[in-house]
């Protein structure tokens, strides 16, 4: 095939709602944007062997494509709308991109996202950039600067999972559930709605629980105190792994994509329904301190830093 019969197959659909009034065929897109709210735009790459082992399979890597990116929008407090998408593939293989598309689609159509443009390129490597815009009440957005001391930290769901998945993945341990929570991961989107007005600032969990969160209180010009015993890992995580690995998945492991947040007020236990665990306190201290029963825990942060 070549790209344009390549894009008229696999992506041309799903672009025609109420908000786009010229989606994909054009030069451009032409959106509709509501002129009372605020837009926000995000944008995420994954590159073969840099965010995802070659072996994974191309459902999944459109499924996360689009689910990183709606985390980001999660975070910010937004309701996605429309995405673009490039694509740089080393060749176009009808079946790799039959299943491709149903990953994509099955993330987008979990939150009626269109697809209203991209780019088809072929190159060395697989590349998929999705970029999502969305819209918000004006000045509402979600935004990690606003936490201050006394406010309480939260996370939703449980951290860890995916890079206990990841683990799984490339070893010859296995696990359902963590495996699927690395492939599928669930966007906390409408858990970010909820908590506009109401988080004081919030980051999503790519990283790593505890190199977001430190970004979240260096953006505020704050620091926490962090109780290790109440962060939230599941039993499958504990059933699969030692305390110590389980330890750092869930501080030090990316790809959760759950919210990490703060507020002044009590937050409900769940929240959208999805599990919201209090895990610590910001303070003025301009550190992050980790407890447990023993005391204050160092903690060595290995989250990935791409070009060091
Ligand atoms: P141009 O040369 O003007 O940039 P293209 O020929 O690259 O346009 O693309 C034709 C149309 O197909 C455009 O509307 C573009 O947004 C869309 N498109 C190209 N690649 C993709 C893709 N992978 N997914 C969705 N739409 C795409
Ligand atoms: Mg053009």
């Amino acid at each position: 095939v070549d790209e344009f019969e390549l894009i008229e197959r696999y992506f041309a659909r799903h672009g025609e709602t109420r908000d786009v009034v010229v989606g994909i065929g054009d030069d451009g897109a032409v959106l509709k944007p509501d002129p009372d709210r605020e837009l926000v735009t995000v944008i995420d790459t994954l590159v073969s062997r840099v965010h995802f082992p070659s072996s994974i399979d191309a459902y999944h890597l459109g499924y996360r494509a689009v689910a990183v990116n709606l985390s980001d929008i999660a975070a910010m407090g937004a309701r996605p709308l429309w995405m673009t998408l490039a694509l740089t593939l080393d060749d176009a293989n009808p079946d790799w991109l039959e299943k491709f598309a149903a990953g994509l689609f099955a993330a987008a159509n979990e939150h009626d996202v269109a697809l209203v443009g991209g780019d088809t390129t072929s190159g060395e490597n697989v590349v998929v950039s999705v970029q999502i815009t969305g819209d918000i009440e004006p000045g509402r957005a979600l935004l990690r600067s606003g936490a201050v001391p006394g406010d309480t930290i939260y996370v939703t769901g449980s951290v860890g999972d995916a890079a206990g998945g990841l683990a799984c993945i490339e070893s010859d341990r296995a696990s359902e559930y963590l495996e699927q929570r690395f492939l599928e991961p669930t966007a906390r989107v409408e858990c970010g709605r909820k908590l506009i007005g109401v988080a004081s600032a919030a980051i999503d969990i790519s990283d790593g629980l505890y190199g977001d969160l430190h970004k979240l209180l260096a953006a505020s010009g704050v620091g926490a105190d962090v109780d290790l015993d109440a962060v939230p890992v599941s039993a499958e995580l504990r059933e699969q792994f030692g305390a110590d690995e389980v330890r750092q998945f869930a501080l030090g492991g990316g790809d959760d994509y759950e919210l990490c947040f703060t507020s002044a007020e009590d937050i409900p236990k769940t929240l959208a329904g999805v599990a919201v665990t209090a895990i610590g306190t910001v303070n003025a201290s301009g550190q992050l301190t980790l407890r447990d029963q023993t005391g204050v825990v160092p903690f060595e942060d290995s989250g990935y830093l791409h070009f060091e």
